[in-house]
């Protein structure tokens, strides 16, 4: 008897939550209701704003740390990804510019998942390139890893079908300067690039020839005020190359010397330098003639250059003609240290 009386009751329970939850989702439904559900809308899309606004202002500082405080506060809102992205971006950038092992490594370390990581690896591992017969020109440019070979597009037209290669850091520079400076209408195209030790000593031998009369050392001398000795040249390291011509009379005709005077203004935006600039008692007092043409990538060269001055001495410097000339020459102190400013 009791369970009949009960049921039924608990029943009416049911009907009763039933109806009540019924109504008040008919209430949820009502017009009459949609302050309420409007108020939350309202507070998510206030939020959103509140949320685009700050992405807004740490774009306006546009600095790693607005970023960064930015991922600090809404780590999963919205444009997290986006600030990530531009973080990392800066982040990479100033290590690029500093262009230490030390920098990459930083990076790497406060940002493990960047997109930029591989690129921060290959960089790190790149300091372990620069040893002494990467220095003497004595590797193969074409299955080395820091080497990549120059698009055929920045060769002059007859040169179009030689292999060059280039310091990958270099080259994507290179590029960069080449872009801006057809904006201004002046064409860079590289006359020559890498040259391994083999290469500059088939130079070197053809300038020095048969005649066994001359003094070595003037010959030498001679040969040097345009011509690297082989293990001495900054075309070795991939970081250094010659752009338009290598005839000092093309940089003092008009197209020359249009083209001169842009990469005096503005090669130093890509990293590039002119290594060497006129000889002066007061300035660059030793080594090559002036060489309009020649332009170096300055962040890794100026590692190769603290390097070979490191590790290289004149015994280093031997396997053809007139090597023996290198140390009464001085080549390492009067001509790889002889450099622009
Ligand atoms: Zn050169």
């Amino acid at each position: 008897m009791y369970k009949s009386v009960w049921i039924p009751k608990f029943r009416h329970r049911i009907y009763y939550l039933m109806a009540y939850a019924s109504l008040m989702l008919g209430e949820a439904c009502r017009p009459a209701s949609q302050p309420v559900a409007g108020n939350l809308i309202g507070l998510a899309k206030s939020a959103q704003t509140q949320l685009a606004q700050q992405f807004a202002q740490a774009g306006q500082q546009n600095t790693i740390e607005a970023y960064q405080a930015f991922l600090d506060r809404y780590p999963r809102g919205l444009q997290a990804d986006s600030a990530r992205a531009k973080r990392n971006r800066m982040a990479f950038a100033e290590a690029e510019t500093a262009y230490t092992y030390q920098a990459f490594e930083d990076f790497l370390a406060q940002y493990p998942d960047a997109a930029q990581a591989a690129e921060a690896n290959y960089y790190l591992r790149s300091f372990g390139f620069i040893n002494k017969s990467y220095l003497l020109g004595k590797i193969d440019y074409a299955s080395h890893e820091g080497f990549v070979q120059i698009a055929a597009q920045y060769l002059p037209l007859p040169m179009r079908t030689l292999t060059m290669y280039m310091r990958k850091e270099a080259y994507k520079n290179f590029i960069r300067m080449h872009q801006a400076a057809l904006q201004d209408g002046i064409e860079l195209y590289i006359v020559s690039a890498a040259r391994d030790f083999y290469d500059q000593v088939e130079i070197w031998e053809k300038k020095w020839g048969n005649d066994e009369d001359t003094a070595q050392v003037e010959k030498a001398k001679k040969i040097l005020r345009y011509t690297a000795m082989p293990g001495a040249s900054r075309h070795h390291w991939g970081t250094d190359i010659d752009l338009n011509s290598v005839e000092p009379d093309y940089f003092e005709q008009a197209e020359g010397d249009q083209i001169y005077r842009w990469l005096q203004a503005n090669a130093h935006r890509f990293g590039f330098f002119q290594t060497y600039t006129p000889l002066d008692p007061k300035g660059r007092a030793k080594g090559y003639e002036e060489e309009k043409w020649h332009w170096s990538f300055r962040p890794i060269a100026a590692i190769c250059l603290r390097e070979y001055l490191r590790t290289i001495k004149y015994t280093d410097l031997e396997g053809f003609e007139g090597a023996k000339t290198a140390k009464e020459i001085k080549i390492i102190d009067h001509y790889v240290k002889s450099i622009g400013p």
